[in-house]
């Protein structure tokens, strides 16, 4: 019994090309039968060529996960931190450490507006803004922002 050196299939006895995979056999400079039966390598590179293209998607997926998860779980802490913000009521305790903000609130003087910014997936961020009459809270508002 002969076999195909691409495919290892079994070849019928002078066949000039594999039925399975159609490698041309005995012309010049092509394939020549095998006698042993040789160890499949098409199917170690269908699983080299599974995993070239399986890795990245895979990947992929993950970092769409990631930056989906980084931006709900961002705008979720923006929404909660906002909640906390009660018009009427004293902004000091919001901008104490431990209250619930991930960066240092930038104070936006001309509009008397606190900006407390969530860090969500690369650039994207979620913004919560409290802005302020005196030393008590007015309005608060949560954004999401996508670069
Ligand atoms: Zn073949």
């Amino acid at each position: 019994m002969a076999y195909c050196p691409q495919c290892a299939a079994e070849l019928t006895k002078d066949a000039s090309t594999c039925l399975k995979c159609g490698a041309a056999l005995n012309a010049d400079g092509g394939w020549r039968p095998l006698q042993a039966k040789p160890k499949a390598r098409t199917t170690s590179r269908i699983k080299i060529a599974a995993w070239l293209v399986g890795i990245p998607v895979l990947l992929i997926a993950l970092l769409l996960a990631y930056s989906e998860f980084a931006n709900w779980f961002a705008s979720r802490q923006a929404a909660e931190f906002c909640a906390k913000a009660r018009p009427g009521e004293p902004i000091a305790p919001l901008l104490a450490a431990g209250a619930g903000w991930r960066m240092r609130p930038i104070y936006v003087r001309e509009r008397s507006e606190y900006v407390f910014v969530f860090p969500g997936f690369g650039l994207d961020k979620a913004i919560c803004r409290i802005t302020v009459i005196g030393d008590k809270v007015q309005t608060a508002t949560a954004q999401m922002f996508y670069d």
